[in-house]
């Protein structure tokens, strides 16, 4: 196993922290690829719990170097709390083992009110977003009005710039949305103070990342989010605002030319959703209560209940495809073991006809799933340490994932512990 992406394959939060927190101690470099602080990940180990949303998770591994690359939207103050958070919990950050690109855009406040802005005139038809600003710095990111975090070593281009890219930016928000303008200055003091802090860790990743491949260092691609919130392949325009597919990985990571060996794809054994946007085997009431307080589904970066139903086969195989997942990390299995009997939601109904096929976004609001129920195994199997310690019927669930979305389960977590694992 040489270079290997670790991704969602649902809607985000399926446990990727977790699986990347564990892997990490198979690779050198751990890289994040894309997204920003508006998502998070769960890591528990030795250290304690954390929250990580910018941070790759390999930062708990001593002599794993830590990557932010080009694709990520950097907000210099989420990242700089982030950093103190994590040290205060005893764990060393230094440019050792951080290094940022100096080409990664630099996401600041103007997007995050931007964001509010936007959601606010969208009124009832939200995207629900989570207000960090990234769909406004994304945007900005195509249309080439960002700052590289490489311009805080120049300081004049770095005014000169920032000032043309305010004048537009200021029509936008005083214009369109009748807010106040930026000052220039307060943008810059903002950038001194909290870019000022991130300085030691930024250096030229690309030629860094080059030199680790030729000497045979090996890379772990980690995601933020799932398939189904990616730009291109997600459920539009309920997505997130980058491509969080492995194929992006190394591009994003900025090594272009490096080939992925493995995907992880990892699969929640039920489902679970945060924001706007279909989500075809739903559940409400008292039911998904219960599923929601078992699997405690509150959002890592809001603290927002998140949306719960049973595992569905037909978005998780679409998953499987676009993420081109070569294994298969089922997490939170261990949350099922009250149930009676296991949901699974094996195909939609669309306009009268079953299908397989996940539908495109505009037919996707008529699908209606077809559920049927498996025997569930009704005792604890969060000790349980290797396969054929766990109980049958938790073994023909995990079998009955593997065959109806075609990929090989290699690993099935019941618990968040680092050592909660079965490897199969
Ligand atoms: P991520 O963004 O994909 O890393 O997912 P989150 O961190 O949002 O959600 C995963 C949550 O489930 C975290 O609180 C983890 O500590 C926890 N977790 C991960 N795997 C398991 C598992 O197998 N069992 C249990 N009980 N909790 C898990």
């Amino acid at each position: 196993m040489s270079n290997c992406a670790i991704v969602g394959i649902n809607w985000g939060d399926e446990g990727k922290g977790r699986m990347v927190d564990l892997l990490t101690q198979d690779y050198d470099v751990v890289i994040r690829y894309q997204g920003g602080s508006n998502a998070g990940h769960t890591v528990v180990n030795e250290y304690g719990k954390f929250g990580l949303h910018l941070l790759p998770s390999g930062i708990f591994r001593k002599g794993v170097v830590n990557v932010l690359g080009n694709g990520v939207a950097l907000d210099c103050e989420a990242l700089w709390q982030e950093i103190e958070n994590v040290t205060a919990g005893g764990v060393p950050i230094t440019p050792e083992n951080l290094k940022i690109s100096e080409r990664v855009p630099l996401l600041l406040p103007y997007h995050r009110d931007l964001d509010s802005m936007e959601e606010a005139r969208l009124a009832d038809k939200q995207y629900g977003s989570t207000k960090r600003g990234i769909a406004p710095f994304y945007g900005d990111k195509y249309q080439k009005k960002v700052l590289l975090a490489g311009e805080l070593f120049y300081p004049e281009r770095l005014r000169a710039h920032l000032a043309d890219i305010l004048e537009y930016k200021n029509l936008i928000v005083t214009k369109v949305y009748g807010g106040k303008p930026y000052a220039l200055e307060d943008m810059l003091a903002w950038l001194e103070e909290f870019g000022g802090k991130l300085k030691p860790f930024i250096c030229n990743t690309v030629q860094y990342l080059r030199d680790a491949q030729r000497a045979g260092k090996r890379f772990l691609f980690e995601a933020q989010l799932g398939a189904l919130k990616d730009l291109d392949f997600g459920i539009v325009p309920y997505t997130t605002s980058s491509n969080a597919v492995a194929a992006y990985g190394p591009v994003g990571a900025g090594c272009p030319g490096v080939k992925l060996d493995e995907v992880v794809g990892v699969v929640k054994a039920y489902s679970t959703a945060v924001g706007e946007g279909p989500f075809t085997a739903e559940w409400f009431g008292e039911e998904a209560d219960k599923l929601r307080e078992a699997g405690g589904e509150y959002g890592v970066s809001t603290g927002r209940p998140r949306r719960v139903g049973p595992i569905d086969l037909v978005a998780t195989r679409y998953g499987v495809e676009v993420q081109g997942a070569t294994t298969i990390a089922l997490t939170k299995l261990d949350i099922l073991s009250y149930m009676e009997k296991i949901p699974v939601c094996v195909r939609y109904v669309v306009d009268g006809q079953e299908t397989d096929e996940f539908p495109f976004p505009a037919a996707l609001d008529a699908a209606q799933p077809v559920i049927e129920y498996v025997d569930g195994w009704h005792c604890d199997i969060s000790g349980v340490r290797r396969w054929e310690d766990l109980p049958r019927a938790a073994q023909d669930y995990v079998l009955y994932i593997e065959k109806a979305v075609g990929c090989h389960v290699g690993y099935v977590s019941v618990g968040a512990e680092r050592d909660a694992i079965i490897l199969r």
